[in-house]
């Protein structure tokens, strides 16, 4: 099939809720994918921000052949070893005892974040969120998210969710009320146009926290998994911050989907049993996935690569015409244009470069963490050719 037959059947036969490229992939490898045309693209929106390893990584087809010949699915009914293994690392990689839900999406992992708020909460049910924020498209993932765009037809929205000023801590120390049961943030908002939280903030919203009895909750659903140089994204603005509860999604199986929350003791037992499920959260084979993306990231040391072609692409896009500002940490990447995105998107593609939208002016670049000083290169000369 060519790209055009592709598109005529989503013409007809898929929903239209999203607004597409005129692109029909049939194929990656590492950074690059191909249209079922034949033409090449340097893939730096990687799956947003999905693709760790970038596509076709060996590792990623072993971990999913194998399981697959030996276990796929059992339900949560039962155990299973590569579910225990998983919930073990991630447990080490935050590096403060606790334990871990799994489900299918980011949409889905925040949707466990706002059901243990409410049953931490005991009757205060109101979680604050931020402006811009971005948190999922189920209802309560809409209500939460600090965007109207995303609410518009869909009202009444979930009860309980009031968003104040990203970064402002005396808005957020004003805004805490008899009601309020947590905070949750994007330690580095995503499609709100790649805008980190500062130290300070975060900081401060821990003291907030501890002293006003709120739980502190991160959705690390864009900048974990290692895109920021840390497999926690707020590790990287803030080390010692510890959060009381944080979700992920996106890479953590390198596009196999999967989702999952970590909470810290004395939280982690709040959602007993009957209280919480889901049907396909934490299969064999999602975990088997998982476990084997980040033996990959820790073997290959990528969370350092994320870290140095960040910084690379960082000082090398400051110093193109028509960028206005450069922001974001380790692989987590937004140039802000002076001119509208969606044109420069469009260009972009081709001259065979893949970036994605954040806001009305900036272009994410989210490259998978093994990305190569010479793709980083490319991509800043294409980006040049198409601004
Ligand atoms: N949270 C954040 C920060 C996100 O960036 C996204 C998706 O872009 C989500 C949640 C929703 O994740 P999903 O699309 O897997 O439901």
């Amino acid at each position: 099939m060519n790209s055009a037959e592709i598109i005529s059947l989503f013409e007809q036969y898929v929903m239209p809720t999203y607004g597409r490229y005129p692109l029909a992939f049939v194929r990656g490898q590492g950074a690059r994918v191909w249209d079922a045309d034949g033409k090449e693209y340097l893939d730096f929106g990687g799956g947003i921000a999905v693709n760790v390893l970038g596509h076709s990584h060996p590792a990623i087809t072993a971990a999913l052949t194998q399981q697959s010949q030996v276990l796929i699915h059992t339900s949560n009914l039962y155990y299973t070893a590569p579910q225990g293994l998983l919930a073990k690392k991630l447990v080490e990689l935050v590096g403060s005892a606790g334990k871990c839900f799994f489900c299918n999406s980011g949409g889905e992992a925040n949707e466990a974040l706002y059901k243990l708020a409410r049953k931490f909460g005991a009757g205060r049910y109101e979680i604050l969120t931020f402006h811009n924020s971005f948190h999922g498209r189920t209802l309560a993932g809409i209500s939460a998210t600090g965007q109207e765009k995303v609410k518009k037809g869909f009202e009444p929205l979930v009860d309980g969710f009031r968003h104040v000023p990203f970064n402002d801590l005396d808005a957020v120390a004003k805004a805490i009320g008899p009601k309020t049961a947590a905070i949750l943030l994007e330690p580095i908002q995503g499609e709100g146009g790649i805008e980190p939280a500062r130290p300070d903030f975060l900081r401060g919203l821990r003291r907030l926290c501890d002293e006003r009895g709120l739980l502190l909750m991160f959705d690390e659903v864009q900048c974990g998994i290692g895109r920021t140089g840390d497999f926690c994204g707020w590790k990287s603005i803030a080390p010692d911050v510890v959060p009381d509860a944080v979700s992920w999604a996106k890479g953590l199986a390198g596009g196999f989907p999967i989702g999952a929350i970590w909470a810290r003791q004395p939280y982690a037992d709040l959602l007993g049993p009957g209280t919480h499920a889901s049907t396909f959260g934490g299969t064999p084979l999602a975990c088997a996935v998982a476990l084997a993306v980040l033996a990959v990231i820790e073997r290959e040391q990528l969370m350092a690569n994320a870290r140095a072609q960040g910084e690379y692409f960082q000082t090398r896009a400051r110093a193109l015409p028509g960028v206005t500002q450069v922001r974001g940490v380790g692989l987590m990447l937004g140039v802000e244009l002076a001119v509208e995105n969606k044109p420069v998107i469009a260009k972009m593609a081709e001259h065979g470069l893949l970036g994605v939208p954040a806001g009305t002016k900036v272009v994410r670049f989210l490259p998978p963490l093994n990305v190569t000083r010479a793709e980083m290169d490319e991509a800043v000369e294409k980006l040049k050719a198409s601004l």
